[in-house]
């Protein structure tokens, strides 16, 4: 079983923090928070894998935290890297990036398509697909109107989305291609953008195959590996919203998978004498992401947190989910 790292990473401030306001620490990877005059308030006080400062770059955290897991999944583990927190935290900052600081998934489509070029004795396979789940449905971002779409389980294919559009993919520049088309088509119809993507889940997916060139080779002749890179809705608490109708109810349904998606991390990272029964079926997210969740699948969190007074509540909120899925 291989461990779950938790890391957790601040944006920037955006609003001048008040001098005089309580105030987040970090100290190596321990974060706790502070009075003005720089006393430490007691039992709230977290320490993870990592903690990445307001000025860390997203190249540092591909480094520290994803490439291991591109260059495991290129040999054929399975991997999972999530973003998690609050809207306006930096989820996707952290997944897409911006031109000058790629995010982790420009980075590891860039990285994969490096490194098995480098690789002679195999040929490789690359697919990938790009879904959201919204309202715990879930829709195709490759190809509009394709929504809805049902989950299903076979013996030769175990659980996988059916009718999801999969391309197979040659390079690095193509994929990032068909990114820009799932964000185009993800906002279709959509007044303000932000709200749609700050109430779904987005997981871009990439299958990787791989075969020996030499069939006699006593290497794995074959080898397939998931890899997920999934930036999470927005975990604020709907109350905050004064939210009623249509976004009360997704605002439940966010909670919910939320809430389970902790409930089936925390499991996992449990040191299992008796391993407990993890609930993957309880939501969308956690049953498509299953194969590639435990086992032997290297696992990443990236807990997102704004440095400002205004958000200590919700900060405090997503330490403790952090705090609970290591
Ligand atoms: P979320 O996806 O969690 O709602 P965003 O990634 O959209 O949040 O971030 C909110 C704003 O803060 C965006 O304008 C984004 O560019 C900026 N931002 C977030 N994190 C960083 C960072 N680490 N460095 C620079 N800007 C950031
Ligand atoms: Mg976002």
């Amino acid at each position: 079983m291989e461990k779950i790292s938790v890391a957790v990473r601040f944006r920037p401030s955006i609003a001048e923090e008040a001098a005089g306001e309580r105030q987040w620490r970090i100290e190596d990877n321990r974060i706790s928070l502070h009075r003005p005059l720089g006393t430490p308030i007691s039992g709230i006080s977290f320490a993870f894998d990592h903690v990445f400062e307001q000025s860390s770059t997203n190249a540092s955290v591909y480094d520290i935290l994803i490439k291991s897991i591109i260059q495991a999944a290129i040999n054929g583990f399975n991997g999972t890297a999530f973003a998690y927190g609050q809207t306006s935290s930096g989820k996707t900052f952290t997944m897409n990036g911006s031109q000058l600081d790629p995010g982790i998934i420009p980075q590891a489509v860039r990285d994969i398509f490096d490194t098995t070029h480098m690789i002679t004795d195999r040929e490789f396979l690359v697919r990938v697909s790009y879904m959201e789940i919204y309202n715990e449905e879930i829709n195709d971002l490759l190809s509009l109107g394709n929504q809805r779409l049902p989950v299903h389980e076979s013996l030769e294919r175990g659980v996988y989305v059916a009718g999801l559009r999969e391309e197979i993919v040659n390079s690095a520049d193509q994929v990032l291609e068909l990114i820009k088309l799932g964000e185009a088509n993800r906002h279709v119809g959509e007044t303000n953008m932000n709200v749609r993507s700050s109430r779904s889940h987005t997981i871009f997916r990439m299958v990787i195959e791989s075969s020996a060139k030499d069939s006699t080779s006593s290497v794995d002749a074959i080898r397939v590996s998931v890899l997920n890179l999934v930036d999470l809705a927005g975990s604020e608490r709907i109350a905050k919203t004064g939210a009623g109708g249509v976004r009360l109810k997704e605002g439940k349904h966010i909670n919910k998978s939320l809430m389970i998606l902790g409930n089936v991390i925390n499991k996992l990272s449990e040191n299992g004498k008796h391993r407990a029964h993890i609930p993957y079926r309880d939501s969308k997210l956690t049953r498509i992401l299953q194969p590639a969740l435990g086992g032997n699948a290297k696992t990443s969190i990236i807990c997102t947190v704004a440095p400002e007074e205004v958000h200590i509540e919700e900060t405090k909120g997503t330490l403790q989910f952090a705090s609970r899925a290591k």
